[in-house]
């Protein structure tokens, strides 16, 4: 019996250790292809800020489209900062948070600043926000609570049409407090509704690009709601629209 046993624990650990190294190589692959994307995420706005530049330098631009060139060179670098923000936004996430504390946070009150902020951004967009729902407390970070209501709402007006809307909303239960973001935009394909979360992944580049986005900001919203063990659900129907509801858990432990 104590022979079996002895074997059955060698066994396991071997498993385990199996396991581990799995899970490190699998790490370690991730990071890989992370750099390899940061770094070509950052050289194309550079390049092209560098050609711009270049061209102005020289003096090959025409007086009158000086002011355009300038422009470019804003918006890239502007682009720029956007990426490095959210790059340093997740690797903050990767370290587990440990500089920052947790408290109780209002939910509804989050999402009320996090609406305000984006007032302008919709009415540019020419697309309503609204905002309804309940005071609703939990345990958790409240700038990563904050992260997550604007990067929903933001992505809310920026795949939407004209004349289209975002509704958000807070409900209080018992246990939980749950998060709904609802727009009528232009929906995500069903085979792309798991990837949308992935580091980096666009279901339309040229589209992301346009409006600003850096293909991060569903990722972070995915760490972000794991560290306080939410759970992310996503229905989309293309050409009608995207709903993302995620359910916080109330209670402080794991
Ligand atoms: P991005 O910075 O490109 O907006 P995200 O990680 O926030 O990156 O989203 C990833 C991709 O998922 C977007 O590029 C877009 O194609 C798609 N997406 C996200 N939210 C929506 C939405 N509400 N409606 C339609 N498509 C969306």
């Amino acid at each position: 019996m104590a022979k079996k046993n002895f074997v059955y624990d060698r066994l396991s650990r071997r498993i385990a250790s199996e396991e581990r190294s799995k899970a490190q190589r699998e790490a370690e692959r991730m990071r890989q292809e992370f750099t390899a994307n940061v770094s070509h995420e950052l050289k194309t706005p550079l390049q092209s800020i560098s050609g711009y530049a270049e061209l102005l330098k020289g003096g090959m631009v025409k007086e009158e489209d000086v002011q355009q060139f300038a422009e470019r060179i804003y918006s890239e670098s502007q682009r720029m900062i956007t990426l490095v923000n959210d790059i340093l936004e997740l690797s903050h996430l990767d370290e587990g948070m440990e500089d920052m504390v947790r408290e109780d946070v209002n939910l509804y009150k989050v999402a009320v600043s996090a609406v305000s902020s984006l007032e302008d951004e919709a009415e540019t967009a020419d697309v309503s926000l609204e905002l309804t729902g309940q005071d609703s407390v939990i345990n958790g970070y409240g700038q990563l609570l904050s992260l997550i209501v604007y990067n929903l709402c933001e992505n809310g007006i920026k795949y939407n049409n004209p004349n289209g809307s975002v509704k958000v909303d807070v409900s209080d239960f018992k246990d939980r407090a749950v998060l709904t973001v609802n727009d009528n935009g232009i929906g995500i394909p069903l085979d792309q509704q798991e990837r949308v979360f992935e580091r980096f992944y666009r279901v339309d580049k040229s589209h992301s690009k346009e409006v600003g986005g850096t293909g991060l900001g569903l990722s972070i919203v995915k760490h972000a709601a794991a560290i306080h063990n939410g759970d992310i659900h996503l229905v989309s129907v293309p050409k009608y629209g995207t709903t993302i509801t995620i359910t916080f858990p109330k209670k402080k432990d794991k």
